[in-house]
């Protein structure tokens, strides 16, 4: 795949530099700075302060951690052994995040389901095989994932045969939040962690302005500074969900990686990306919701997602929805903090 095979490049040359950090300084404006591969994308992490080399250290076990325990394709995780049907005692982590991620399936209408596992494989998206299946095969694999739900059982949860889930829509957004928390655990007074398309804004900029945040341009994803437009963010969760995060093309045609559990393909909604947006709260799960919400709101469509977030969300989050056809729409709360590239080409849109 092309994008990833860029992105090994872009860190086999800088993982010389992981690692450094600027000789002692004021431990405020002194950044530790680190970038790895985990859950199968690059994740970055800048930290300052007095704690901020153990905060690193720290936060890079905790998301190797919830790699491993999250993963699908790590044999002995939890999710593993769901998918090959055993009875399994959650513990009280994975117990709620599971309810977290069946709640966001309701609220949404089932555009966010982590049951889609069996569709993502047989598109080839777990393995990096990638093929077009049958449409028999879909139409069969759409039936097994609108049943798909976690039963009880004398041994502990238990999924049917055939059923299998993926975390893949809301690990990497789980992970934001527990970096938020150790941030604050451990007295971080800024910092910046991008894990793959979800950014954790923590604080401020050393200068006291508001960390930047891009949004990439979906047209332009090889060019990893082509940004429709800059968020200013300050103790904030950015979450995108984009078609062009990974994808193949086969018989002219571009097939990514968000599924519409609804139809069995990739989601074809008129959106080419969408960013989520929320606060931080202490002791709440924005981040998790933010990568819920991205998945969701990219199956939906601009008319169906901007419904759902007047409905439901308006007070927790803000969007930013990149069209098909050329236009950046985002809701009012980002209407100091976005500012569009204006040599991107595209019209800004702003609503409430
Ligand atoms: P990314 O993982 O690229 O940041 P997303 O957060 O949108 O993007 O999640 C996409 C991942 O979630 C897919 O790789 C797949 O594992 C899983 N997934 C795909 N479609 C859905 C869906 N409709 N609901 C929940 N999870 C999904
Ligand atoms: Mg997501």
């Amino acid at each position: 795949m092309r994008r990833l095979r860029s992105i090994t490049l872009v860190l086999a040359l800088v993982l010389g530099l992981t690692g450094c950090s600027a000789p002692p300084a004021d431990p405020d404006t002194a950044e530790e700075h680190v970038q790895f591969l985990a859950m199968d994308t690059v994740m970055t992490l800048s930290l300052y302060g007095e704690n901020r080399a153990e905060a690193l250290s720290a936060a890079e076990d905790l998301i190797r951690s919830l790699e491993a325990k999250l993963s699908r394709t790590e044999e002995d995780s939890a999710v593993s052994r769901l998918n090959r049907g055993e009875a399994v005692e959650l513990d009280e982590e994975l117990d709620s995040l599971l309810s977290l991620a069946a709640f966001f399936r309701l609220a949404t209408e089932g555009a966010f389901n982590i049951g889609v596992a069996p569709l993502a494989s047989t598109w080839g998206f777990t393995t990096d095989h990638y093929q077009v299946p049958d449409p028999s095969e879909i139409s069969r694999l759409v039936k097994v994932v609108e049943e798909t739900w976690l039963r009880d059982s004398p041994e502990g949860h238990v999924l049917e045969p055939g059923q299998a889930i993926d975390l893949g829509g809301i690990a990497k957004g789980y992970a934001a939040d527990k970096l938020a928390e150790l941030f604050r655990e451990r007295e971080i007074p800024r910092a910046m962690a991008s894990l793959g398309g979800n950014v954790l804004a923590w604080g401020n900029r050393p200068d006291g302005t508001p960390w930047r945040v891009g949004v990439q341009d979906p047209a332009r994803p090889d060019d990893q500074s082509a940004f429709a437009g800059i968020l200013s963010l300050k103790n904030a969760f950015a979450v995108t969900s984009g078609g062009y995060q990974r994808y193949f093309e086969e018989g002219g045609r571009v097939y990514h990686h968000i599924l519409d559990p609804a139809t069995g393909y990739p989601a074809d909604s008129g959106l080419t990306s969408v960013t989520v947006v929320a606060d931080y709260f202490p002791g709440e799960s924005f981040g998790t919701l933010c990568d819920a919400l991205s998945t969701a709101f990219f199956v939906m469509g601009e008319e169906d997602a901007l419904d759902a977030w007047r409905e439901d969300w308006s007070r927790d989050v803000d969007l930013v929805l990149v069209t098909e056809d050329g236009r950046v729409v985002i809701t009012q709360g980002l209407a100091e903090s976005f500012t569009l590239d204006e040599g991107s080409g595209y019209t800004l849109e702003i609503v409430s």
